[in-house]
């Protein structure tokens, strides 16, 4: 395994618990720059991208660049290697959807200049890209539409809603919902993820697969699960609905249920459970409200 960052998002801590490992090797390097792997390569997994709506609007260049010449680096490594490739895609290819739940056959309600469209477009061009490679050299490439995924190793200040949500109830700070909280996601769980990305990279199917969990709510009932979860006794602070924010999200995994045998497994109290203690052990013990 040799994992590359440029730790433009990332931090060194989240792979120091493998650099004894004999099989891990670490390299940092931005993928839009070219690269070459010395040792044979048998798949590659593009998930290299600015996720977080914060930090693609703080960087929307990088963003479009990850998705545009990131991914060209990377298919032409796969095809050097004639190695099997994946690159992680997004819900944000369906936009704010017009269709409910979303299945990969609906094509997307994306605002293409709107401030989210550095992310959402630099996916679609990925998967644009990542089509006609298979198409024109014949590479095994595999497309996941990722929707909301949470868990342990997310930054604390990375502004999406789970960390902000936790971060805010384990200090006792009120937590911030955008809007008046009616939008709804559907939150899945980093492992089911990574079992779903492994059971699609093998599976030699070219077009799109989303996963994700079905089980949508809307954010202020998610807000509230969270204020619970942690007895939490600090409010709800309700702030302005960033631009282009969907209004409603949930995946139609039918295809990944058929294709690839998966469905996540694990239960958001279980996720949630998990994920909250790496948290708590991220934070100094007297910034805790409950400690
Ligand atoms: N959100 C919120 N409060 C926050 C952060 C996010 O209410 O502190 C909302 C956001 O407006 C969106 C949803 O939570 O409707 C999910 O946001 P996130 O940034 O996690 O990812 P997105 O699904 O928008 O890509």
């Amino acid at each position: 395994m040799i994992a590359i960052d440029n730790f433009i998002t990332g931090h060194t801590e989240n792979v120091e618990h493998l650099l004894g490992n004999p099989n891990f090797r670490f390299v940092q390097h931005d993928v839009c720059e070219p690269l070459d792997i010395p040792e044979s390569v048998d798949r590659v997994f593009h998930l290299a991208s600015l996720a977080s709506p914060i930090d693609y609007l703080n960087h929307p260049i990088e963003t479009l660049d990850a998705g545009s010449i990131g991914t060209r680096n990377l298919l032409e490594l796969a095809r050097r290697h004639n190695a099997r490739f994946l690159i992680s895609s997004t819900s944000e290819c369906y936009g704010d959807p017009l269709e409910h739940p979303q299945s990969e056959t609906y094509w997307g309600n994306v605002n293409p200049v709107g401030l989210r469209s550095c992310y959402d477009e630099s996916k679609r061009f990925a998967e644009a890209l990542t089509m006609a490679y298979h198409r024109t050299h014949a590479l095994k490439t595999t497309i996941a539409r990722i929707f909301n995924t949470y868990g342990p190793r997310m930054g604390l200040n990375d502004g999406r809603v789970v960390p902000a949500f936790l971060d805010q109830a384990l200090r006792g700070n009120s937590l911030t919902v955008f809007g008046d909280g009616s939008q709804t996601r559907s939150f899945c769980y980093v492992s089911d993820l990574v079992e779903g990305l492994l059971r699609l990279v093998e599976s030699g199917e070219p077009y799109p697969v989303n996963l994700g969990n079905p089980n949508e709510m809307t954010i202020l009932e998610f807000a509230n699960y969270i204020r619970k979860h942690v007895d939490s006794r600090a409010g709800i602070d309700f702030r302005p609905l960033p631009s282009d924010d969907p209004k409603i999200r949930r995946p139609d995994i039918t295809k990944a249920k058929r294709v690839l045998g998966w469905e996540p497994k694990i239960p958001l109290d279980q996720g949630i459970a998990q994920t909250v203690d790496y948290f708590r052990s991220r934070i100094a013990p007297e910034q805790l409200a409950n400690r």
